[in-house]
């Protein structure tokens, strides 16, 4: 490799240098690379393009400890102050939404007081300050967007519409005015994480529809940590050298219950979309005009959360009937994520949350709490529930119990790779390596954008110290 290499790209609009390397290779230099292109890596961008939220003082936060500690450094960005003693006044602040205290900042100062329901306006001021950009490259699978490109258009997000702003350009700037209604359906919201990347300028820095295959780690000659990122994007393989590696790429495989014959048995789905196709194919699920039900077996749905909900709903609409299983009881449920949402807001899981906890019944529907599938024999459950051991026929079994990580281009995954600092997002058992979004514990976008405030932040420092060696 060239030496001084790393200092071309600090030319702004370079985002990668060609070089090749010591084995004759073409080989792409940057400072960051960027796996995942989601709300994550697309927040990421715009901060490592050198998008800097400042405290407005025009604008001052309700809360008068954080309006007196902000105020007094309201001409230095978020990205280059110390925020360590926020740390405290965070924790104070999180009901315990997000395990990360800058997360729970940003988003109390784009929407101070959200959770009382008041709607203030944001407390945060936007500069491009061009010449401090980062060269870096946000790689993705897909279009902009990540998962959000996958979800159903059928489908109202469960965050109000304010919530999944991306930093320096809102929804409602988007979309040019006051958004009228408080869920925006995920076919607009996919419109909007689309247009962003043009908005914010950040488009060069996107490579789409490449995947990642390997991430290496090394050092290179003059002793400095390093990282090699391969993989084929639809146009052949490439392969970028970098000083930075952030994982921003999300909760991809849905999880399974992990018993023997699960993954085999056709009828036993993952995720509401596989649900909808198996009924959309199946001749058995088409309603009898007489009775106006189906005659199949019931699907069963296994979870609590919310796509469980969903498949609950779709089963209902299409007067399927349903056997709806989970692991907590009646009692509990008023205290999940489901169980919480506001009956304005969320009329329709509120009504599945009724069914659960038996307040409404429903012919079609029947809930078995305190349960576990123990066992699975082609379209039997075995079923252990207070009452003891009991079998369940379906027609389809549909397991809604969360996602997890994809994280197999990695050559170890050690499970506290993922447990990151909370303030710089940096992986303790393997420095240069960053976590962000779900990975990292920030589930929703209203908190992950603050994460990713975070990791550039500690990116942007270490860069800029690395080049005054
Ligand atoms: C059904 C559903 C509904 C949801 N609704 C909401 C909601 O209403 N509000 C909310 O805030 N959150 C919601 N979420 C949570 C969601 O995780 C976040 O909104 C957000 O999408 C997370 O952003 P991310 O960028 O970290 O990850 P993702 O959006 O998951 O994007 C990560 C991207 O990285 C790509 N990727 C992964 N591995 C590689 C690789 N090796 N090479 C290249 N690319 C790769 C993936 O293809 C993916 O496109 C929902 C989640 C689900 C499953």
């Amino acid at each position: 490799m060239e030496s001084g290499a790393f200092e071309v790209l600090r030319n702004p609009d370079a985002v990668y240098q060609s070089c090749i390397d010591e084995d004759g290779s073409p080989i792409l230099l940057t400072d960051v690379v960027v796996i995942g292109n989601g709300p994550s890596g697309l927040a990421l961008s715009a901060f490592l393009a050198g998008w800097k939220p400042f405290y407005n003082k025009k604008s001052a936060h309700p809360s008068r400890v954080l309006h007196q500690k902000l105020l007094g450094h309201a001409e230095t960005s978020l990205v280059d102050q110390e925020l360590s003693c926020l740390e405290e006044y965070c924790a104070a602040e999180d009901g315990g939404r997000s395990a990360h205290p800058l997360s729970v900042l940003y988003d109390s100062l784009v929407r101070p007081d959200a959770d009382l329901g008041h709607e203030h306006a944001s407390s945060l001021r936007w500069e491009h300050k061009t010449e401090q950009r980062v060269p870096h490259v946000v790689i993705g699978a897909g279009p902009p967007g990540g998962s959000w490109n996958d979800y159903d258009d059928d489908i109202m997000p469960l965050s109000l519409s304010t919530w999944l702003d991306l930093p320096g350009f809102g929804i409602s700037q988007w979309l040019g005015g006051q958004i009228l209604c408080a869920r925006l359906p995920c076919l607009v919201i996919r419109k909007y994480f689309k247009a962003y990347p043009k908005h914010m300028g950040i488009r060069k820095n996107l490579l789409s529809y490449a995947t990642v295959t390997n991430v290496q780690k090394f050092i290179d000659t003059d002793g400095r940590h390093m990282w090699d990122v391969r993989g084929n994007h639809v146009n052949g393989p490439f392969h970028f050298r970098c000083k930075k590696v952030v994982l921003a790429t999300g909760l991809k495989s849905p999880r399974m219950l992990n018993l023997p014959g699960e993954a085999q048995n056709e009828r036993v789905l993952h995720d509401l979309q596989p649900l909808k196709q198996a009924i959309f194919n199946d001749i058995a699920c088409t309603v009898d005009v007489m009775s106006g039900v189906c005659s199949m077996k019931p699907v069963l749905v296994v979870g609590d959360g919310i796509t469980a909900a969903d498949s609950v709903l779709h089963c209902l609409a299409n007067n399927i009937p349903v056997i709806h299983l989970f692991r907590r009881s009646q009692k509990e449920i008023k205290s999940t994520l489901l169980g919480r949402l506001s009956n304005s807001i969320y009329p329709e899981y509120q009504s599945v949350v009724r069914l659960m906890v038996g307040r409404e019944v429903d012919a079609l529907y029947q809930p078995m709490p305190q349960s576990s599938v123990v066992a699975i024999d082609d379209a039997v459950a075995e079923v252990k529930s207070p009452s003891g051991e009991t079998t369940v026929e379906f027609r389809y079994m549909v397991v809604c119990i969360g996602r997890r990580p994809d994280l197999h281009f990695l050559p170890s995954v050690s499970a506290d790779l993922t447990a990151v600092h909370p303030l710089t997002y940096e992986s303790p058992s393997a420095p240069g390596l960053y976590c962000v979004g779900p990975l990292a514990g920030d589930n929703f976008v209203r908190f992950l954008v603050g994460g990713c405030l975070g990791a550039a932040r500690h990116i942007i420092a270490s860069c800029a110290s690395d080049d005054q060696i």
